[in-house]
């Protein structure tokens, strides 16, 4: 099991299966891109199988979220899910996605073994999308999202990233939209991960805010905290213009939700970090690659998850940003 130091269990694998992306969202990565992870230090498709597979077999992980970059550049995704999707226990598989290219793999990723998608998406105007993403992607991400409910992929989520001065006003058009669709809206705070460094507290939308934004138009009422567990969204039904569904706020910076804390993260080149935030990782990729045995990755699997901190140390006077951003760690 991956236990570590302050009674938490991780059970939920977030694995990055690449650290491209095909949008350049200002929050996230500049608009020339980044250097990418050379082809040689990424994971190939077996290697994170196996990885996987002592993760589900011997250190009871039950939930894999494929992420990246964006997971579904990986050619070989299909197939991934297919993998994984056939061990014992089968874990619940998931993916995050910017929904560019799902209209075509839906169907197979769902047939494979796929059970849900978040789709991220930060507004509905198309030139406010080409002035943030950098793409002019809009349609390919609805048609995505549209795709994914159809081929049974539901709940469809959808993440949202408010961005002062940018598309604060997006908040009620998309949680209509979700609400008129049947997906489930989340809003996540900005979190200082982006590789240009440019993010700061002081203009960031805060969840409180988010809901003032929200309330403007629909009546919110918590769902019991208990519904959360380790869920990171604070829950709430929406009620509002003849609409009724939900909406969460993920309040990552200002309401942090470490304590109950169950993931940890495998990057696209094979190493495990316990924390979006953390600035140390374990090379696994480099046992994988000098001949370990199953056993010998997963003690240094769970050695790497017993010295998992407290919390991610945002509001600590010594914090320092990873220097990953979060599209090389698997958003
Ligand atoms: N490309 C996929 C996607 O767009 O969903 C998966 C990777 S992306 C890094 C995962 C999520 O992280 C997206 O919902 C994105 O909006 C979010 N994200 C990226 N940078 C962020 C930041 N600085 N703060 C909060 N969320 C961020």
């Amino acid at each position: 099991m991956l236990l570590d130091g302050h009674g938490r269990r991780a059970t939920d694998l977030r694995v990055s299966l690449t650290d491209r992306c095909n949008l350049r969202c200002s929050y996230c990565m500049p608009p020339e891109g980044l250097d990418w992870l050379p082809k040689p230090e990424l994971l190939t498709d077996d290697e994170v199988v196996r990885l996987v597979t002592i993760g589900v077999e011997r250190l009871g992980i039950t939930e894999v979220r494929l992420t990246g970059g964006e997971p579904l550049l990986r050619r070989g995704i299909v197939d991934i899910v297919a993998r994984i999707g056939a061990l014992a226990p089968r874990p619940e598989i998931s993916l995050t996605t910017n929904g560019i290219g799902l209209a075509k793999v839906a169907a197979p990723l769902h047939a494979a073994g796929l059970a849900r998608v978040n789709v991220s998406l930060d507004t509905l105007d198309r030139e406010v999308f080409r002035r943030l993403a950098h793409r002019d992607r809009l349609p390919d991400v609805l048609a995505g999202m549209a795709a994914a409910a159809s081929a049974g992929l539901a709940p469809v989520k959808v993440n949202a990233v408010l961005l002062r001065g940018v598309n604060e006003d997006a908040a009620v058009p998309l949680l209509r939209y979700c609400l008129q669709h049947g997906y489930e809206l989340r809003f996540i705070e900005q979190m200082p991960l982006d590789a240009q460094h440019g993010w700061q507290r002081s203009t960031m939308v805060t969840a409180e805010e988010i809901h003032a934004l929200l309330a403007a138009e629909f009546t919110l009422t918590p769902l019991p905290s208990a519904d959360r567990g380790s869920a990171p969204a604070e829950r709430f039904t929406a009620e509002g213009g003849g609409l009724r569904g939900r909406v969460g706020v993920i309040a990552s910076v200002t309401r942090p939700f470490c304590g109950a804390c169950d993931r940890v993260r495998l990057t696209a080149d094979g190493q495990i970090r316990n924390c979006l935030f953390a600035r140390e990782e374990s090379d696994l990729r480099a046992a994988l690659r000098g001949g370990a045995s199953d056993a010998e990755i997963a003690e240094r699997w769970a050695a790497a998850v017993r010295g998992k901190k407290a919390g991610h140390g945002i509001d600590d006077p010594t914090f320092l940003q990873p220097d990953r951003p979060m599209s090389a760690i698997g958003g």
